[in-house]
């Protein structure tokens, strides 16, 4: 019937829409029929809810024979119509949406040429100017004319999206009587004008440059124009403050080129790079790529296991190290340079630089991420696609030769690429934090005085980091953020606080930022935006079917940015490098992003989160398969689900459920058995025992069901009370910030859930109070015994709001002193077991 096809025709739109195969749609009916009242006037309409299930791959035909099936049903028991349903069922009340049913489809059959005797009659239908429904979609035909109208909450949709919904309507009528016999899946949703926006418009980001240009060629370029500009810094810290001109940058890396090529690192090979933050890092980089070879960075902070991994699964054919962090690292075959120990030897070689050229198809660096199946896979990147990116950054965002930029990122997040690069290609100057800098918002601030900062990159928690530490209007930097959603509310806090706001989004795949939007206002929506030079984008569905505008799909990126492969990884590579399904020139790929996202009608892409279970917490990249996987290692451990899992406050917390196969190990010795294979930002917060996971009913992990509620984490056995003064101030201010409430004298600030940005609240807290600065590393490392030593003698009570202000610094030290001294005796006398467990725990989990 014209019925059935009008709404198998809608429920395909609606399939369409929202990508479910499953939904519920209301068809109003006349109540008079059903309850025999042939002669009732008025408008009894019922609403028949219907559950529709499409299957993307039967074709329209099909549909339309279950939609005559479903409707036959439906009628069948027209009482038990909308009105009884949601009575008998307990649904929860959303005063927001009306139950069960969102949307509603009608079609009436009318004659507007219906004659009356003596009288002259015109249709005139009186829109409504309310509706329950989130969406009414009706079909009017009227003798040969279809009229196709919809009434929508306005809360929730725009017009101009009905309009478009509407208009996808009419062309799936079309193509359902075309095409009965195709796939629901394959039937076409974009009109000719929006296949050319996506596909081309939207799509044309072509910057045409030479080639053969390498990244060393434009910082040479930059070096000719200005030998004598400082272009990049370092302050004093573990080493020296180091301060090089491009002249210096230049000789001293073209030195290393030669000193690496003499130990044979040449073209094609790989060198790992294990050094502490400073000017130099830019030297060994740039050397590096001199040599003609690329780079693998290994961060000195990540356990020994995983940097034995990496280095075994890179097998690198030489290491730069620095003298002192040689000890972390397991013992390497390949010659070994200490970019400290051997800077005299380095610097007797030729200071020119040494003829060999760096062709677009070579690696310029391999970074791990971490891997769903339990190691972390390197993704290898081209020095073409390095320079694309720089090239598109040089221009949008955009750098000048006025810009300071202050470099905080780690090298092993390729973000770090900006942050070393592009100020040195575009004739700018970069300030390199060094670690203890870098998780110290007030020495950041400080940093952003002292050498008059332009411009910083950070991910959001770097960013609330610093606006907790004090950061005003009053020094406003270009800040570019990303690497994880930016949040409304940090958003509008930046935007008070920068020159411009720039969000990045990009997967390290595709060569660090793939898109990028800047904000226009403080309450501006948070877009991702549009594709940097040389990129495309394409939201797609199943089996790579484009989704219509405003309709969510995975996004896919194309271009210059995208990686080689996955080392060592041929399985994985080709399933997240796909053949390019619109482009059949010969190694166009597709990178398949596991990012869910939809195009707004300017072409900005908005970002809706994951498809899978890969998360970002505080900017860590964490495969949840990949710490799953860790934690099932145990012996005594039968099953993990791990997740993140949000606080009333606010704060995200990675959190392990576990089946045990035997005793319940403590947070303490899960801790420590994980924090010797994976890096600290990926070690769980808190455990919650559980006698099983929860599953799908086929066997799959549920991970929604996981409960939210962490009042069932297992505790610590050892509980040694705080004592002193400071020590319960201390302790009282943890449990305030971390949100947990018990806070023991071994207790360590970031094992109880606490983590940078909440350390920072800590520090300006006790500077307040106390008038001293705490350090973060000593939250880092230390139990509140050893940080409470860090506190001046107070003398009074131990209440907050009875303490004295602020004590003159001279008598502060002296108090300080007498303190740590009555601490240690305090500690000597206390429980050592539990001491020296905490203690050896410490050192092991962040060596
Ligand atoms: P990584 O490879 O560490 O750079 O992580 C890439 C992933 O981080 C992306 O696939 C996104 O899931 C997420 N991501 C990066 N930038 C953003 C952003 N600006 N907004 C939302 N998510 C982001």
């Amino acid at each position: 019937t014209q019925y059935n096809y009008f709404l198998a025709v809608f429920q395909t739109l609606i399939y369409k829409l929202t990508a479910q195969d499953e939904f519920n749609v209301g068809i109003p009916v006349a109540g008079h029929l059903q309850a025999e009242e042939h002669e009732l006037v008025g408008h009894c309409v019922n609403f028949l809810p219907l559950q529709a299930k499409v299957s993307s791959q039967s074709s329209f035909a099909e549909l339309l024979q279950t939609t005559q099936e479903m409707v036959f049903d439906a009628f069948e028991h027209p009482f038990f119509n909308y009105g009884e349903l949601i009575t008998e069922l307990d649904l929860a009340n959303n005063p927001s949406r009306p139950p069960l049913l969102s949307v509603v489809f009608n079609v009436d059959f009318i004659d507007s040429n219906v004659n009356y005797q003596g009288l002259e009659a015109e249709l005139d239908s009186n829109g409504r100017r309310f509706e329950v429904f989130e969406l009414f979609f009706e079909v009017v035909v009227d003798g040969n004319q279809v009229r196709i109208s919809c009434t929508y909450n306005t809360e929730l949709f725009e017009k101009t999206t009905i309009e478009r919904w509407i208009a996808l309507y009419q062309r799936l009528l079309h193509a359902g009587l075309e095409r009965a016999e195709t796939s629901l899946q394959a039937l076409p949703v974009l009109s000719d004008a929006e296949q050319k926006l996506l596909f081309h418009d939207w799509n044309n980001t072509k910057l045409d440059f030479d080639e053969a240009v390498s990244l060393v060629d434009l910082i040479a370029e930059q070096a000719k124009l200005n030998p004598s500009k400082i272009v990049v810094q370092s302050e004093p810290g573990y080493f020296d403050a180091e301060v090089f001109s491009y002249e210096e940058i230049e000789r001293r890396s073209n030195q290393l080129a030669h000193h690496l090529i003499k130990q044979g690192i040449g073209p094609d090979k790989l060198v790992a790079l294990c050094v502490r933050r400073r000017a130099s890092l830019v030297v060994a980089l740039l050397g590096i790529f001199k040599a003609g070879a690329a780079y693998v960075p290994l961060d000195p902070e990540y356990p020994v296991d995983r940097l034995a991994f990496m280095l075994e699964d890179s097998s690198p054919d030489g290491l730069i190290v620095d003298e002192d962090l040689q000890s972390i690292l397991p013992p390497v075959s390949v010659p070994t340079i200490l970019l400290d120990g051997d800077a005299d030897e380095i610097g007797r070689n030729d200071s020119s630089r040494p003829d060999i050229r760096i062709k677009p198809e070579s690696r310029a660096y391999i970074i791990y991420t971490s891997g769903s199946t339990g190691k972390p896979k390197g993704v290898v990147i081209s020095h073409g696609a390095m320079v694309n990116f720089l090239r598109s950054m040089a221009i949008k965002p955009g750098l000048t030769s006025e810009d300071t930029l202050l470099a905080i990122t780690t090298l092993s997040f390729d973000i770090a690429v900006l942050e070393l690069y592009l100020p040195l290609m575009v004739g700018a100057s970069v300030v390199v934090a060094n670690e203890d800098e870098t998780i110290d918002g007030s020495r950041i601030l400080e940093l952003f005085e002292k050498h008059n900062v332009s411009c910083m990159q950070a991910t959001p928690a770097s960013w609330r980091m610093l606006i907790a530490s004090g950061w005003n209007e009053e020094h406003k930097v270009k800040a570019l953020s990303g690497g994880e959603a930016l949040a409304k509310d940090l958003a509008a806090s930046l935007y008070e606080r920068s020159t411009e706001l720039w969000n990045m989004y990009g997967p390290t795949e595709t060569t660090v930022w793939s898109t990028v939007y800047q904000l226009q206002s403080a309450t501006d929506d948070i877009l991702v935006g549009k594709p940097i030079h040389n990129t495309e984008l394409y939201i797609l569905g199943e089996d790579y079917q484009v989704m219509p505008f405003g309709v969510a799909g995975e996004l896919y990126i194309g271009g210059k940015g995208v990686a080689e492969c996955y080392l060592n990884r041929t399985e994985l590579t080709q399933e997240r490098f796909i053949d390019h399904p619109f482009n059949n020139a010969p190694g166009q790929k597709l990178y398949r992003t596991g990012d869910k996202a939809r195009y707004r009608i300017d072409g900005n892409i908005e970002h809706l989160g994951r498809l899978d279970s890969q998360v970002k917490l505080r900017g860590y990249r964490i495969e949840l398969g990949e710490i799953e996987t860790v934690v099932r290692a145990h012996p005594q451990i039968d099953d993990c689900a791990m997740a993140v899992v949000e606080q009333a406050n606010g704060d995200a917390r990675l959190v392990a459920y576990v089946v045990w196969s035997d005793l319940p190990l403590t947070l303490t010795e899960i801790r420590k058995f994980l924090g010797a294979k994976i890096p600290a930002y990926m070690v769980p917060q808190f455990i919650v025992d559980l006698e099983s996971l929860p599953r799908t009913p086929n066997g799959k992990l549920d991970r929604k069901r996981l409960p939210a509620n962490l009042s069932s984490i297992s505790k610590e056995e050892e509980f040694v009370a705080p004592e002193s003064t400071q020590e319960r101030w201390l302790a009282d201010l943890w449990k305030e910030i971390i949100g947990v409430d018990k806070v023991g004298l071994y207790d360590n600030f970031f094992e109880l859930g606490g983590h940078s940005l909440l350390s920072m609240q800590v520090i300006v807290r006790v500077k307040k109070e106390f008038g001293v600065k705490l350090n973060p590393r000593d939250l880092l490392l230390d139990s509140l015994a050893h940080v409470a030593t860090k506190l001046p003698l107070r003398e009074t009570s131990d209440s907050l709001a009875e303490e004295p202000g602020q004590q003159v610094q001279s008598q502060q030290d002296q108090a300080q002193q007498d303190q740590a001294a009555k601490q240690m005796e305090a500690e000597q006398s206390r429980p050592e077991q539990g001491k020296q467990e905490k203690k050896g725990l410490f050192r092991k989990i962040f060596k």
